[in-house]
């Protein structure tokens, strides 16, 4: 048989091996705990929506949907009707998709989480990825300033369970759609004035989305996006007074920000506060975590309209962050390897290790190849590179009298003792690690 192409993965789509794996597996626990101690639930939503949910919730002239997005029309159906279908390239229309379809705010508000792949046909560079990971959490029905602050102070507070400490937040005020016309208008001015110094991704939307030049990534277009008009100057009393209201929570909590005017976020769905945390160590990637009100695209999108805020992190970048701060992930290790000299002892070593791995005791097994299990040398050298505080030696003399040889590997290594066979229960403690 001629020797058959190596198929690799998708460029910019990784595999996530161990041990590194057991960094996600970490921080997924953490999340977990953070979100219920904030009393948000998880919702699951499918990676592949209609085309058109993107389309119209992201906004037509956006990155995402103008270059970014996995779409590709399903095969017809018996009436020759084929969907137009996407990969997901963030969440948050999913969410509201599951929300509305659902009728879940009937009883009230809803606060929710999700953590997941996302699928962006971007330049793969560090920080960024075609498939990649976000953990996002969402308030839905919730129109008051407080809730804004709460899901700020969550990502805080994550960042503290975590043990990340280089990070800042940068906040802005987008306003209504009738404040946005105003700034349009201003800016649309603007930037005809400096019309030669736009570059093409700016000259095509200067007329269909003028607010997203400024969230250009142009470094020669910095300074003139620097002197545009700022949307803050547009606001009126009630959009001034909900900005201020989520200022003042921050500042009673003890959380410092920063007012960013050019702040406006990748999505046109956003409105009122906007977000975003950011870290020095990352380099250009530096964008952590980002979010804001989105108080239009629930009936944007057909659902009944209520408010909602929300915000979604990058988990690939907050792993890196966790590596480039130095903070300490625990290593999953077993508690004992089960070292069995001799096949007839397999039996009675299984029904001790399922009795053991009952009792919550971390166990792995010796398993060995074609040719046997191996020498006692050999399983011992395994037992020990395992990272396993004891060995279970399943010898004949043991097990012949309802007995297993329980052997310390690390701490005093060497002792030794035997335990009984039948009550795995009595003696399983003493092998769990201490939390
Ligand atoms: P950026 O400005 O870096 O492109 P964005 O505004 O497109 O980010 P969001 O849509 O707000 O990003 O997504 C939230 C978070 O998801 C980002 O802050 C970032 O941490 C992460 N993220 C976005 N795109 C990618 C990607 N292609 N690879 C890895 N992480 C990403
Ligand atoms: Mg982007």
């Amino acid at each position: 048989m001629a020797k058959a192409s190596r198929i690799t993965a998708i460029k910019g789509m990784n595999d996530i091996l161990p041990p590194a794996s057991a960094r996600w597996e970490w921080l997924e626990d953490v999340v977990r705990r953070a979100m219920a101690a904030h009393a948000f639930r998880n919702l699951r939503t499918p990676i592949m929506e209609h085309t058109q949910l993107f389309t119209r919730g992201l906004g037509e002239v956006t990155d995402v949907v103008e270059k970014e997005m996995y779409s590709f029309e399903d095969r017809p159906d018996q009436h020759g009707q084929a969907d137009h279908l996407s990969l997901r390239p963030e969440n948050t229309a999913g969410v509201v998709r599951a929300v509305a379809e659902h009728n879940l705010l009937y009883d009230g508000g809803k606060r929710l989480y999700y953590m997941g792949p996302m699928f962006r046909r971007e330049r793969p560079q560090r920080g960024r990825y075609r498939q990649f990971h976000q953990i996002g959490a969402e308030a839905l029905g919730f129109g008051g300033p407080e809730v804004d602050a709460e899901l700020i102070l969550l990502a805080v507070h994550l960042w503290a369970q975590l043990g990340i400490q280089n990070w800042r937040l940068e906040l802005n005020c987008l306003g209504q759609p009738d404040e946005r016309r105003a700034h349009r208008a201003a800016l649309i001015e603007y930037f005809e004035v400096h019309a030669d110094q736009l570059d093409e991704d700016a000259r095509r939307r200067l007329h269909s989305n003028p607010l997203r030049i400024l969230d250009t990534k142009n470094p020669a277009m910095q300074a003139l996006v620097d002197g545009a008009p700022r949307l803050l100057d547009h606001l009126g009393e009630a959009s001034r007074a909900h900005f201020g209201a989520v200022q003042a929570a921050l500042e009673a909590a003890g959380v410092a920000y920063r007012i960013n005017p050019r702040l406006v976020r990748g999505l046109d769905y956003y409105n009122l506060t906007v977000f975003e945390f950011i870290t020095d160590s990352l380099g250009a990637q530096g964008t952590i975590c980002g979010g804001g009100r989105y108080d239009y695209l629930i009936e944007q999108i057909g659902g009944k309209p209520a408010p909602a805020v929300g915000w979604a992190m990058g988990v690939e970048r907050v792993l890196e962050l966790l590596a480039e701060e130095g903070v300490q992930v625990p290593e999953p290790v077993p508690d004992a390897y089960a070292v069995i000299p001799d096949a007839a002892q397999v039996p009675a070593a299984l029904r001790c290790l399922q009795a053991l791995r009952a009792q919550g005791v971390a166990v792995q097994m010796h398993a060995g190849g074609e040719a046997g299990l191996g020498s006692m040398k050999s399983q011992f050298k395994k037992a020990d590179a395992s990272g396993a505080r004891f060995a279970l030696v399943f010898g004949a003399d043991e097990v012949a009298a309802g007995e297993v040889t329980v052997k310390a590997l690390r701490d005093g290594a060497g002792a030794q003792q035997r335990q009984a066979l039948t009550d795995p229960a009595a003696w399983a403690d003493r092998l769990k690690s201490p939390a």
